[in-house]
């Protein structure tokens, strides 16, 4: 599942920064073809010639917005660390723990290119003076693991990591911790408590982690890809990534995008930001067994579901923020129209449910309630009243009742799937008991 649908004869350095690499058969990229192609000479150019400030500054000019989901500035994030002398020395984490449901971008560039994501870390080290970066990685991302073990090894023994990174008297290096696969510690300041070997319930925003973070140092926390973007930003400059996206977007880069569900070809591609919908529809072959598509997510279980004319649109962070929904990951899930909006958002709600740390009492008692409505409504047991309790538990889960966006993102597929498909939800209460009703294949299958 997790192929970049593009062969490397298409993939260019200019055009494609972070995939342009990538072999066709899906090995690794090791340290000598690395270095071969241009690798690791942003972290030279940056020690040459940047100082904190500048390189905090390029990265905040190229407009480069958090790949996580949220689209959050990266340059931003690291101007709240401390940069002048004599101050706490902080830390860099990568975010590696992809457990967005039908999101599988980083855990490809993760396997395939260890060593960008190693860069775009040094990066981040040198631009917010960090003395050590942490990879949180997703359990279940074996291969990525040891591909990540292996480039560690060998970026050490080359002089990139460690003391004194290439002479220049800085000393960084990066460890790999392992998550043990609960969505919640991709939650920033959740995953940091686990760092730090706490129990992984998220921590009250501000202070944001660049002002106190894991062990209460400066810690900048960023996604794989947005950490991989780096290289290219330093090594080409904020304005060429701003054209990347030419007119679609303005936004900055490219964009791993991706498709699931039933479409002829799933996979991935690396296209300009603001790629539309229907373009990366049409790239995953459309719709499979003359399936007609009902609806669809943009970027994960915490997006919220939008309508086939949506597809018209830009996929970039604001267009699909004015619809009500986000792009998230820029993962579309699909949905086909002998698919059960009740079933489907029945099982992400479960999905949330499961995944709550339980902290908050909207999300630890709210997300099983509108479980136990939405199963009554599959079997078409509902009652009268039923629609109106779940729409007033989306509000309730809504943002600014809980400590973090996980009951905010359960709310989004709820509220959404009732906002544009009532009429399915109605029927969980009028159809006779007993009566089948459309196929419920669970999300990304
Ligand atoms: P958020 O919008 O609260 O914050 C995003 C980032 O911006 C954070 O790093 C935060 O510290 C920073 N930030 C926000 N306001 C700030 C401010 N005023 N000053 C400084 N920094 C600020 O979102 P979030 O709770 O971090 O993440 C929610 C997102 O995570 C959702 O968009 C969801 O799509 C995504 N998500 C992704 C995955 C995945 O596997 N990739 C999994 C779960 C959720």
């Amino acid at each position: 599942m997790s192929r970049i649908l593009q062969s490397a004869g298409e993939r260019r350095a200019e055009t494609h920064p972070l995939t342009w690499r990538l072999h066709d058969d899906q090995s690794p990229v090791l340290l000598e073809e690395y270095l071969d192609t241009q690798g690791y000479a942003a972290v030279t150019k940056a020690l040459e010639q940047h100082t904190y400030e500048s390189l905090t500054e390029e990265v905040k000019s190229a407009n480069l917005r958090g790949r996580g989901g949220a689209g959050f500035s990266a340059g931003f994030k690291w101007s709240l660390t401390m940069k002048g002398e004599g101050v706490p020395r902080g830390y860099i984490v990568c975010n590696a723990d992809e457990m967005e449901p039908g999101t599988f971008k980083d855990r490809l560039l993760m396997e395939q290119q260890p060593h960008l994501l190693i860069e775009g870390m040094i990066l981040a080290g040198i631009a917010n003076r960090a003395k050590q970066g942490y990879i949180f990685l997703r359990g279940e991302y074996h291969l990525a693991a040891a591909a990540i073990q292996r480039a560690l090894a060998d970026a050490r023994a080359d002089g990139w990591l460690g003391a004194d990174v290439r002479g220049s008297g800085w000393d960084f290096d990066i460890a790999l911790h392992t998550g043990a696969g609960r969505y919640i510690c991709g939650e920033e300041t959740a995953l940091i408590n686990s760092l730090e070997g706490k129990r992984a319930n998220p921590r009250a925003k501000p202070p944001f982690p660049g002002q106190s973070g894991a062990w209460g140092l400066p810690t900048v926390v960023n996604n794989v890809e947005t950490l991989c973007n780096v290289p290219g930003i330093v090594n080409h400059g904020a304005d060429w990534f701003q054209a990347l996206s030419g007119d679609l977007s303005s936004d900055g880069g490219t964009k791993l995008y991706g498709v699931s569900g039933k479409v002829n070809n799933p996979g991935l591609w690396e296209l300009p930001m603001g790629t539309t919908g229907n373009r990366i529809l049409e790239l995953a072959g459309g719709m499979r067994d003359g399936l007609t598509l009902k609806s669809w997510l943009p970027g994960g279980g915490s997006t919220g579901f939008l309508l086939p004319e949506h597809l018209e649109l830009a996929l970039d962070f604001d267009t699909i923020g004015k619809t009500g929904s986000r792009m998230g990951t820029g993962l579309l899930t699909v949905v086909a129209d002998n698919q059960s909006m009740v079933s489907l958002t029945r099982n992400l709600e479960e999905f949330f449910s499961r995944e709550s740390c339980g902290w908050c009492t909207p999300c630890r008692d709210g997300l099983p309630w509108s479980v136990k409505l939405l199963r009554a409504l599959e079997a078409g047991e509902g009652e009268a009243g039923d629609i109106e309790l779940l729409e007033q538990m989306a509000r309730d889960l809504g943002p600014g009742k809980t400590f973090c966006a996980h009951a905010p993102g359960a709310a989004m597929p709820l509220a959404s799937a009732i906002h544009y498909f009532r009429d399915e939800f109605e029927r969980g209460i009028t159809r006779p008991k007993g009566e089948a009703h459309a196929d419920p294949i669970p999300v990304g299958s």
